[in-house]
């Protein structure tokens, strides 16, 4: 049956149209929403996305990666892979991993790998690459995590912890070295002295003079050793003075000329206007001479040595060995040669007590004891040096505070060591407290002894004002050297102390740096060396 559809008809077939073409409007909006949503999520996400296809194009991009690349997501869909990547073994591996994720169909993670944008910037990723069937043609989805940042942050960590440990190794190191230096002093004190007195003793011809000659010998090289290693450990006592490092490098050149081989050319160079700093004259020579030995020992065929100082100011990043020196001004003293330089591997290790490169010929502690001394001066050390190109070190000295103070002079050894004065010798060791008396009395003077000191004030107020001079140990029961001395000096004013110990101990020292005014002599001494020391604290010479 045909004829005119009536006119319900046609308003059914309107409406039927109106309402189709609603439907598309609604699929449409549907799918521009999402289509809105994928590309929001895509550029919202910290990750890099694409996909691509089997000829390496672009099918998507995520406006990171558009701007890592300096373009648009919208053009990178235009292009393929090879168009935006410059550096052809990037885009070869990249191309293979996309590869074998199509082909096998399993997805592949790419624990890092590089990618370079055109300025020259790279970006280390963690990528995942996933099998991707939303198109008709085979593709791969591409999600990548920057991780440039975490791994810097990682590195520096591990580089900050490694710092850590080499400083706390360091650190337990030198509590073993000035342990072991400790007790070796006490036993030192009357081996040396001892064979000392008994020379005096001898007559010019014995033949038994050799054989003590040669134990007075090997204690002074135990002892040296010893000092070294206390001087690594930071326990040596030092005395610092407003210091002249040019005055004390013009005055050491003679020696350090002497000492040094004649094919190495010596050149010492002191800056203008260096300022002043606070340390110990002697111990700074023995850095000196230390480095300069060193680096002769580097310079087999000979070669230029040059000293020289300057003065700078540290902002606090520069990184001397182990740690970051404090900012503020600072002198330099730069020691440097053209020997053989040192490896990696040595540079590691060179400051630790008996690390040597030279088998027999090396103790291994002259480094060791230059890192004690600028430690305990409050300073540091750099190393500049690489296999066949010299070697550079740096020591950095804090200026002095008071930089118009005149430096002190050394004063000179009185000539005649004897005397008639009354000391109390006060020494827990009972070995040490005879042989300090046996030298003294040999010089001729009255002694008296106790063994503490409570003993020590007992004698004091029982011989009223004849006593001249305390020589008291440090540490001791009952009562230390510190208390003993402040309670001698009430009894009389006018009383002389001189401390002796093998250690640096608080009680006298901060941080192993006397107190000014405050006179040490450290153990184990020779005579001659505790005669010259009594008499100069006598005679009032510092
Ligand atoms: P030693 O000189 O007895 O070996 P040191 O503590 O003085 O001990 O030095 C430790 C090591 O550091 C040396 O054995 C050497 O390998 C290295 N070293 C020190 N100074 C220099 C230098 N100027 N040039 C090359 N290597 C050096
Ligand atoms: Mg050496």
């Amino acid at each position: 049956m045909s004829g005119k559809p009536t006119y319900e008809e046609l308003e059914k077939r309107v409406r039927e149209l109106e309402e189709k073409e609603a439907e598309h409007r609604e699929t449409e909006k549907q799918l521009k929403i999402s289509r809105k949503l994928l590309r929001d999520v895509m550029d919202i996400v910290p990750v890099y996305i694409c996909a691509k296809n089997l000829k390496g194009e672009f099918i998507l991009a995520n406006k990171k990666l558009a701007d890592f690349y300096k373009t648009t997501a919208d053009e990178m869909i235009k292009v393929s892979h090879s168009e935006v990547c410059e550096d052809e073994e990037e885009l070869k591996s990249m191309l293979a991993d996309d590869l074998e994720v199509i082909n096998s169909g399993k997805p592949k993670l790419i624990p890092e790998e590089t990618m370079e944008s055109p300025d020259g910037s790279i970006a280390l990723l963690e990528t995942y690459k996933i099998p991707f069937t939303a198109y008709e043609d085979p593709a791969v989805l591409i999600v990548a995590t920057d991780i440039t940042s975490r791994k810097r942050d990682e590195e520096e960590r591990k580089y900050l912890e490694a710092q850590f440990q080499q400083a706390q190794k360091m650190e337990s190191i030198g509590r073993l070295a000035g342990g072991v230096a400790h007790d070796l002093n006490n036993l030192l004190s009357p081996i040396l002295g001892y064979s000392e007195m008994l020379l005096f003793d001898f007559d010019e011809n014995d033949k038994r003079r050799d054989s003590l000659q040669q134990i007075i010998h090997a204690g002074i090289r135990a002892r040296d050793v010893v000092r070294q290693l206390l001087a690594f450990s930071r326990k040596q006592a030092l005395e610092f003075k407003t210091v002249d490092l040019n005055k004390v490098l013009s005055r050491f050149e003679k020696l350090l000329r002497r000492t040094i081989r004649e094919d190495i050319l010596v050149k010492i160079k002191p800056g203008p206007q260096v300022p002043l700093i606070r340390g110990d004259i002697g111990q700074l020579e023995q850095v000196i001479m230390n480095l300069a030995v060193n680096a002769q020992d580097a310079m087999e065929n000979g070669g230029t040595l040059v000293i020289e100082t300057f003065a700078a100011e540290l902002n606090g990043n520069i990184t001397v060995y182990n740690e970051k020196i404090a900012p503020g001004k600072y002198l330099i003293l730069s020691v440097k040669d053209t020997g053989s330089g040192m490896s990696a591997e040595t540079r590691k290790h060179l400051f630790e007590p008996f690390f040597s490169t030279k088998g027999e010929q090396g103790t291994g502690l002259g480094l060791a004891t230059v890192y004690g001394i600028i430690r305990q001066h409050g300073g540091g050390i750099s190393v500049y040096s690489e296999p066949g190109n010299g070697t550079t070190f740096n020591i950095y000295l804090p200026v002095s505070q008071n930089n118009d103070a005149s430096p002190d002079t050394d004063v000179e050894i009185p000539s005649n060591l004897h005397g008639t004065e009354t000391i109390l010798i006060v020494e827990d060791n009972a070995q040490v407290r005879s042989i300090t008396c046996g030298i003294l009395e040999s010089y001729g003077y009255k002694i008296l002894v106790a063994e503490n000191g409570m003993d020590a004030i007992a004698i004091l107020k029982k011989h009223k004002k004849q006593v001249q001079l305390i020589l008291t140990d440090v540490v001791m029961p009952v009562m230390d050297g510190k208390k003993l001395s402040s309670m001698a000096l009430a009894l009389d004013p006018d009383i002389k102390i001189l401390f002796m110990s093998g250690y640096t101990d608080d009680v006298i020292a901060h941080r192993g740096v006397l107190d000014e005014g405050v006179n040490f002599i450290q153990k184990p001494f020779t005579v001659q060396g505790l005669a010259a020391r009594v008499r100069k604290v006598l005679d009032n010479i510092n």
